[in-house]
């Protein structure tokens, strides 16, 4: 089976690993930081804070953005459950926002139409690893005094008119996952210009504790206090040396799925039934995922997804629009018709396989078993 995506391991990655192992510090120590700065440097933003998971990372943007019981954070019907959960985590309430039909990311109209007086934040989602329309959502924010969270888990490495991702919102968020661009396994991080709100992420992944062990350690204290309530949200030194050897290959990475993202566009430009997602000009699509819709009246995606897994073809869909959830439903009366634009192109989309290790040969037998089952 070729997988919708994974990741790669090489010695490089296992030595940086072994090297931490035999170090005196597992978690807490110096190569947090290191990796920190790498994900930094590599894109532009001030401050990165390293945390336990991309959800873990989304709850602090959450936290530091002070949402609570009043407030409502506006998000993409079309994304993983993650983002309107961390809303939920704060106690805030989630409100679902349309896609655009082209490339099923955040309709800023469909956002102007949600604002209320109880609106507190927008989190966008670069869904698939296309930057969202970054100049209209800061304009709304701007006018509306909001504050703009990038769910950019998808899209490490994608520029937006030049701009590079963690430069385009408030607070960027991103995820270690094996099937994201690069991993630590499990582990997240969130990139802010802003060192009010990297104080409080710190805090916030570290119990509410006002200092950290090094800087403890630097200063010969135990004395420390809590200062608010926080959660234990670190990400070890182990996954932070695979991080920042797995960052050095970044580039290299990207480019290979750009140019498998073409070959596929390629592949299918005359071919009937399948329609892939289109990429804007001014942007470089990071290709998470290579989304394509299914068309046409005889052609039914539940059908063409069961023939392309049996042929081994790791296909996949995402996502089922969060509000059509039964814990969504149930809990805010999220009914269908709420998103008409995500609920019709959920019907149609498959994600085909892509990521930075794939062979020439596997790409081929995608494009080859998509034309012959179509
Ligand atoms: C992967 C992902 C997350 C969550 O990341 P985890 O590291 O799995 O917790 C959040 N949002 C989106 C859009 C993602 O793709």
């Amino acid at each position: 089976m070729i997988p919708y995506g994974r990741q790669q391991i090489d010695e490089e990655d296992i030595e940086a690993v072994n090297k931490i192992l035999r170090s005196d510090w597992l978690t807490t120590g110096p190569e947090v930081q290191a990796f920190e700065n790498a994900v930094a440097e590599y894109s532009g933003a001030k401050n990165a804070i390293a945390v336990s998971n991309g959800t873990a990372a989304l709850h602090c943007a959450m936290y530091a953005a002070g949402i609570g019981p009043e407030d409502e954070v506006i998000v993409p019907a079309i994304t993983f459950v993650a983002t309107s959960n961390s809303v939920i985590y704060q106690g805030g309430t989630p409100i679902f926002a349309d896609v655009v039909p082209k490339n099923l990311l955040i309709d800023p109209s469909s956002v102007e139409e949600r604002l209320s007086l109880r609106t507190k934040a927008i989190a966008c989602v670069d869904y698939a690893g296309h930057p969202c329309d970054y100049d209209e959502l800061r304009r709304i924010t701007d006018d509306n005094e909001l504050i703009l969270i990038a769910d950019s888990c998808h899209s490490l490495g994608a520029t937006y008119k030049e701009r590079k991702v963690g430069c385009l919102a408030d607070m960027t968020v991103l995820s270690f996952h094996p099937v994201k661009h690069i991993t630590t396994g499990e582990g997240g991080m969130v990139l802010t210009d802003s060192d009010e709100l990297a104080e409080k992420m710190r805090r916030f992944r570290n119990h509410g504790i006002d200092k950290d062990a090094q800087s403890r350690n630097r200063n010969q204290t135990w004395y420390y206090e809590v200062v608010e309530l926080g959660y234990n949200y670190r990400l070890t030194d182990i996954q932070c040396a695979l991080g920042r050897s797995q960052i050095k290959k970044l580039p290299k990475w990207l480019s290979r799925r750009r140019s498998i993202a073409k070959e596929y566009d390629t592949a299918f430009k005359d071919v009937q039934g399948i329609d892939p997602l289109l990429a804007d000009d001014n942007v470089r699509h990071a290709y998470h995922l290579y989304v394509a819709r299914i068309t046409g009246q005889n052609r039914n995606r539940d059908e063409i997804f069961i023939r392309l897994r049996q042929k081994g073809l790791g296909v996949n869909v995402h996502y089922i629009p969060v509000h059509l959830h039964p814990y969504y439903r149930n809990r805010y009366g999220t009914e269908p018709g709420l998103c008409p634009v995500a609920e019709q192109a959920f019907e149609h989309i498959i994600s085909l396989p892509i990521y930075g290790s794939m062979e020439d040969e596997n790409v081929s037998r995608v494009i080859s078993n998509v034309k012959s089952v179509l």
